[in-house]
């Protein structure tokens, strides 16, 4: 071939060394599935053409499945336009509450109140628990959760305010009574979903369609959740380990103001043996926004 038998020889060298090197990266190659795809794939299996193991949990022919995003609150910084929270798939027959419960946010989960001197206390708090009022606006009329006794309707503030301003009247009807069928709703129109109070979220229903015997036919699983959004988790700023389960301010010991810990270092550096408090300062529980993942 006119090669000389040394350059021959320094090529075929080259050769197994890039093949030595290319084989090594292949074993360094990571297995990239997060708990994020595990979940989202075993949410497929579970709903993907599932049959009901009893027969009156069918979904009957002629159903409808409507596709609503749920996106971030508006509260929420990042995000807040763009992104889909959360895609799930409701049925017509089903009632608004349905869809309100099937809704995760992190605002429901959040804990009012300092706790430094009883961190044991938190979790008896959760603001879902406490503050049970909500409402959907579609299409003129804000549908009010009542289904509680400590349930109020949020939504007059707003009422009030639209009347001095010469609104068209607004009407009320309850979440639970009514269902999908009920309403009129456009595609692609930004409804509204608002609960604690003035954690918003923009809902937008961007699907109609029969139900198709591929769909999970089974009606316990509905509301059903196709899709979250992953949100980066916030790891405690000690040990970098686990996601923050605290937030302290005017504190001694953090290297940051305001600072978040996880459960274990919180406990260890800012209480003794006994459980007794160390110095001073204000300690917060924090939910963190990745809880969903
Ligand atoms: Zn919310
Ligand atoms: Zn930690």
């Amino acid at each position: 071939m006119g090669i000389e038998p040394k350059t021959l020889e320094e090529l075929k060298s080259i050769c197994r060394l890039r093949k030595r090197r290319q084989d090594y990266k292949e074993t360094l190659t990571r297995d990239t599935v997060d708990r994020h795809e595990v979940y989202a794939n075993e949410m497929e299996m579970i709903s993907v053409g599932k049959k009901p193991d009893n027969l009156r949990d069918l979904i009957p022919e002629g159903e409808i499945i409507l596709t609503f995003n749920i996106m971030y609150p508006i509260l929420f910084q990042r995000f807040k336009h763009v992104r889909a929270y959360q895609t799930l798939q409701v049925l017509g027959s089903q009632k608004l509450s349905d869809l309100r419960d099937a809704i995760c946010c992190v605002s429901d989960l959040q804990v009012f109140g300092e706790f430094s001197n009883n961190p044991d206390m938190v979790p008896q708090f959760i603001s879902k628990d406490h503050y049970k009022s909500a409402f959907f606006f579609f299409n003129g009329t804000f549908f009010n959760d009542t289904r509680f006794p400590e349930c109020q309707d949020i939504s007059t503030t707003t009422q009030e305010w639209a009347r001095t301003r010469d609104f068209p009247e607004f009407k009320t009807a309850k979440m639970e009574d009514t269902s999908f069928y009920d309403l009129k709703m456009k595609v692609g129109f930004p409804y509204l979903y608002t609960h604690q109070g003035d954690c918003e979220h923009v809902v937008i229903l961007t699907d109609v369609r029969l139900v198709h015997r591929d769909d999970c036919l089974d009606i316990k699983l509905y509301p059903l959740i196709t899709h979250k959004h992953r949100v980066v988790t916030r790891k405690c700023s000690v040990c970098h380990l686990y996601i923050s389960r605290w937030i302290t301010t005017n504190d001694a010991f953090a290297p940051t103001e305001p600072c978040l810990f996880c459960d274990q270092c919180f406990r260890m550096f800012h209480y003794d043996d006994e459980g007794n408090k160390l110095g001073d300062f204000l300690a917060y529980a924090y939910v963190d926004p990745g809880t969903f993942n």
